[in-house]
């Protein structure tokens, strides 16, 4: 059992930033190692108090804490295997997204209404990463989100069976006090029972009086053909539940499409620069390209293509989303020019330039011949 991050730093939940950091600089003044050498028990409290400290200083993963307590931080906890439950999980893995969804639950965004103590339950979100191919032929994924359910033993109430919440003495139910402050009476939420205007006695022990409980969720997410980087799915109401009855949440799924090898995309079309060699750009050739439906498209180069032309391949694009169509792939033309000749290829080479006339080389010779009149009309 994991002692309490409070206790372990010695100060009240209430405790703001300042009062934190002396009682964190006090202890592992007290607690580090250079002067405590070879205590064994120092130093495991110096560990402990460094990892309360960096937990509660962070207000996002304060609130974490204060809602779930260690199992908040847990991997293993819930399943571990969270972010590999996709495509290999993207770069982020575990921790990033589960940062990102405590990010959005406990970030500015939101709101805390109380209507009878009902609230509605936090957005969450969950970063998703596929690859060109998957957005190609579109797919049914199974992502496992943790996120915090209705507890099944209290009902979401927060009480013990057999108890009920009561009305919070302090407040009277109304989930707000009024303070004096100078000439001004000030109403805020109320500290005692955290606006809800209830107060649990005797809390549920599953859930321990939170009315909710985390758990890891299979959702089924249906990714259409011809999707694009950046999109955003929707689940509705299948984000955080809902506290004390309130609707829940709704899950946001943030879909990038991860960059590939051979396929540049814009909208619809594809974009593929292909390498030929200079024989082959000259004398003409064929070579074949792998589409995204599988299949090869045999390209033909006529004799004397010059670099960057341009073939398209007609409907061997991405999909159109929610139609029938599909875009174009564009296959551009690079040359590469051959490099390390051997001794006999640099005499057939120089034998060639020496045969060769201005109608093999049509562009140069118009441009250099050009830059020299251009030259004499600058000297003249
Ligand atoms: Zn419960
Ligand atoms: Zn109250």
């Amino acid at each position: 059992m994991k002692r309490d991050l409070y206790e372990t730093l010695g100060v009240a939940r209430s405790a703001d930033e300042k009062e934190l950091k002396s009682a964190f600089r006090k202890l592992a003044m007290k607690y580090h190692p250079d002067k405590n050498p070879g205590d064994a028990e120092a130093e495991k409290s110096f560990k402990e108090i460094n990892e309360a400290y960096e937990t509660l200083k962070d207000p996002q993963k304060r609130a974490a804490y204060d809602r779930y307590g260690h199992a908040a931080f847990e991997q293993g906890g819930m399943g571990g295997g969270f972010g590999n439950g996709f495509a290999g999980g993207g770069a982020g893995g575990f921790s990033d997204i589960f940062e990102d969804i405590f990010g959005e639950m406990m970030g500015g965004g939101r709101q805390r209404r109380s209507s009878g103590g009902r609230e509605r339950g936090a957005d969450l979100r969950y970063n998703m990463e596929i690859s060109l191919e998957e957005a190609y032929s579109g797919k049914t994924a199974q992502i496992r989100v943790p996120t915090s359910i209705t507890c099944d033993v209290c009902s979401g109430s927060g009480a013990k069976p057999g108890t009920s919440p009561k009305t919070c003495a302090t407040c009277q139910g109304s989930g707000r006090v009024r303070a004096a402050q100078g000439f001004f009476s000030i109403e805020r939420t109320c500290p005692t029972c955290g606006g809800r205007g209830q107060t649990i006695t005797d809390p549920c022990t599953k859930c321990h009086g939170q009315g909710r409980v985390m758990e890891e969720r299979t959702l089924s997410v249906n990714i259409p053909a011809g999707i694009e980087d950046g999109t955003r799915i929707r689940l509705s109401g299948e984000g955080e539940a809902g506290l004390r009855g309130g609707p829940a949440g709704d899950l946001y799924i943030f879909l990038s499409v991860k960059p590939h090898e051979f396929y540049q995309r814009d909208g619809a079309d594809l974009y593929c620069s292909v390498p030929i060699s200079m024989t082959t750009a000259a004398l003409g050739g064929k070579f074949d390209v792998a589409t995204l439906d599988g299949t090869k498209s045999r390209v033909t180069v006529p004799e004397g293509t010059q670099a960057g032309k341009q073939f398209r391949l007609k409907g061997k694009g991405m999909p159109v989303l929610r139609s029938s169509q599909s875009g174009d792939l564009y296959i551009q033309i690079q040359i590469e020019t051959p490099q390390k000749l051997t001794k006999r290829q640099r005499e057939l080479l120089q034998e060639f330039e020496q045969i060769s006339s201005k109608e093999n080389n049509p562009e140069s010779t118009g441009f250099f011949a050009r830059m020299k009149d251009f030259f004499d009309t600058l000297s003249d």
